[in-house]
This record gives structure tokens, C-alpha cells and sequence, in this order.
């Protein structure tokens, strides 16, 4: 029995697991006062929700073998570096539950420990060449060529969602300005249709579903909803476009929020964005586009791949 941890950056889930099942789970957003000191938190909250899940499912802790962390950013030996949507820098979080538990501990980058799950077990276990793209609260990425995931050496490389899609475009979390992830992550999504409907920022990526899908666009036909929401997906397919003229890969999965969009109008509106015309520069077939298939517990599952 492992435990698998998927930090993000406005939730963290605790799952304890048995190969790719998920025995019990437990979920916490992260609150705006959660966010006055951000490392202690998420320090009290995974200790309480690995106690607590062990305590409830009649399970030793000490008999855990394994407990992997998936982080947003960039990750190194159990440090998170830097990670922007979280807010964090040099956060020795592995040392921290150190003092809390005696199991083995891993911490990796969010988006490769989900798309390693979807590799062996998920949407792209049939394929060699694959870019995964996790849309939740920034965009993370990872790609497999060859059935290897690639791995440059310096930094975690692959920071997909930082590439330029809008010269001098709006201001992102990494400091640089017009990132794909500032256009076409959900947070993204959830700050425009928000704004536009004078609402809270604060919501649930469920309630964000519920207002874009039901209520506002596809029952009142609010337009400017429509709006922010075609721009979201003109942004999601420049940006997987460019990936698919880089990568040339057979699959594109979509993880993060964004795979629960899977069954609704707006995941076929992407697809049709992306097979039209002169989208990329090879004309042929384009390759299959699909939602990720753990959905968001692929971060989970992928963290206690070793
Ligand atoms: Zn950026």
C-alpha cells in the first residue's frame, strides 16, 4: 500500500493506493487563509490527511511503502525550487514530513507524475510519442518520444505552459508576460468568466462547470461568457498546435480540470478548433486528442511510480 499525494496549486489530495486503485481519498481545497502561510499548511494538512486516511482504513502508517508527492514547478532531491501558482520558493517539503513520518518519500514534478500514470496505465499506454498537458490551475507538461520520457538535465524542462503565445500579453505567475498558461489554464478560464459575471474568483473547478455549461452558456446564452470561453479554447489550440508541429506526436492527452470537460460540448468545440485547416504545418492526419483517462487522480496514481 503506497500513499500518493497530488499538491496543486488551489487543492491537495491524499490518496492511499493500491496499484492504480485508489483505496480512499481525501480532498482540501486551499482557502485564501490557508494561503497566509502557505508551507505550513500544506505540511498540517497532508499530515492530518495521511493520519486520518490510515486511521479510517484500519492501515499502519509505518507499513506505507511508499509516500510520492506530486508538485507543481520545478522540483529537485525533495525540494520544491519554485513554484509560482503555489507561491512557494525553496520549500524543503520532504524534510518537513521528515519529522512527521518514517516512510520513503518521493517528490516530482505534478505533470510528469500524471503523465507517467497515463503512460502505464492510461489514454497513452498504446503509444510511443505523446504529449501530456495537464490544464488545472497553471499548464503543465510532459512528453514521451519513443516510449521515453524526455528529461533535459538542468532544470525539469518542459515548462509548456510558460511558452509566449501573446507577445507583451497578460502578466503571468512566472513573471514573464502572454504565457500559454495565462490564457488557456482553468484558473484562467475561472478569472475571465468570473470577472464577466461579477462573481467570486473562489469557486470549485465543479461550480465553474456547472456555471459555463449549464446555467450561463448553454441555457441563457450569456455572450460574453461565450466569449471568454472561445478565447480560452483559441489560446488551448494555438498552444497544442505549436506542440504538435514540435513533437509530431500519435496522441495529445488532456489532463488537470480540464479532462472533466470531456463529455461536454466544449471538449468537441476544441476538437474541431484544432482539425481545422491550416492549424498546423503538416496537413495530414492530425493526431487523436483525447481527455486523460485517471482524469485528476492521475497525479495521484503517477506519484507512487517510481
Ligand atoms: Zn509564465
Amino acid at each position: 500500500m503506497k500513499i500518493g499525494i497530488d499538491l496543486g496549486g488551489s487543492h491537495i489530495g491524499v490518496g492511499l493506493i493500491d496499484g492504480t486503485n485508489i483505496i480512499a481519498i481525501k480532498d482540501k481545497i486551499l482557502t485564501r487563509e490557508d494561503r497566509v502561510d502557505i508551507k505550513s499548511s500544506i505540511v498540517n494538512e497532508i499530515t492530518a490527511m495521511i493520519n486520518g486516511l490510515c486511521a479510517e482504513n484500519g492501515v499502519d502508517v509505518n507499513n506505507i511503502e511508499l509516500i510520492g508527492i506530486a508538485s507543481p514547478g520545478t522540483t529537485s532531491n525533495g525540494v520544491i525550487v519554485k513554484a509560482g501558482n503555489l507561491g512557494v520558493k525553496d520549500f524543503d517539503l520532504i524534510s518537513s514530513l521528515k519529522k512527521n513520518f518514517n516512510n520513503q518519500m518521493i517528490l516530482r514534478n505534478d505533470a510528469k507524475c500524471a503523465a507517467m500514470a497515463e503512460k502505464v496505465y492510461g489514454a497513452m499506454k498504446d503509444y510511443k510519442d505523446g504529449v501530456f498537458l495537464c490544464l488545472g490551475t497553471g499548464i503543465g507538461g510532459a512528453v514521451f518520444m519513443d516510449g521515453k520520457l524526455l528529461e533535459p538535465k538542468r532544470y525539469s524542462g518542459f515548462e509548456l505552459g510558460h511558452m509566449v503565445v501573446n507577445k507583451g500579453g497578460r502578466l503571468c505567475s512566472c513573471g514573464k508576460r502572454g504565457c500559454f498558461e495565462s490564457y488557456s489554464s482553468i484558473k484562467a478560464l475561472k478569472t475571465k468568466v468570473t470577472e464577466t459575471l461579477d462573481m467570486d474568483s473562489d469557486i470549485s473547478g465543479e461550480y465553474l462547470r456547472e456555471v459555463i455549461l449549464k446555467r450561463e452558456i448553454f441555457e441563457a446564452h450569456n455572450e460574453a461568457v461565450i466569449e471568454d470561453l472561445e478565447n480560452f479554447l483559441e489560446y488551448l489550440q494555438v498552444g497544442i498546435c505549436n506542440l504538435i508541429d514540435i513533437f509530431e506526436p500519435e496522441i495529445v492527452v488532456l489532463g488537470g480540470s480540464f479532462s472533466y470537460y470531456e463529455k461536454n460540448p466544449i471538449f468537441q468545440m476544441l476538437l474541431d478548433k484544432i482539425n481545422a485547416p491550416k492549424t498546423t504545418f503538416n496537413e495530414g492526419e492530425k493526431p487523436k486528442i483525447v481527455a486523460a483517462q485517471f482524469k485528476n487522480d492521475a497525479g495521484i496514481i503517477g506519484a507512487t511510480l517510481i
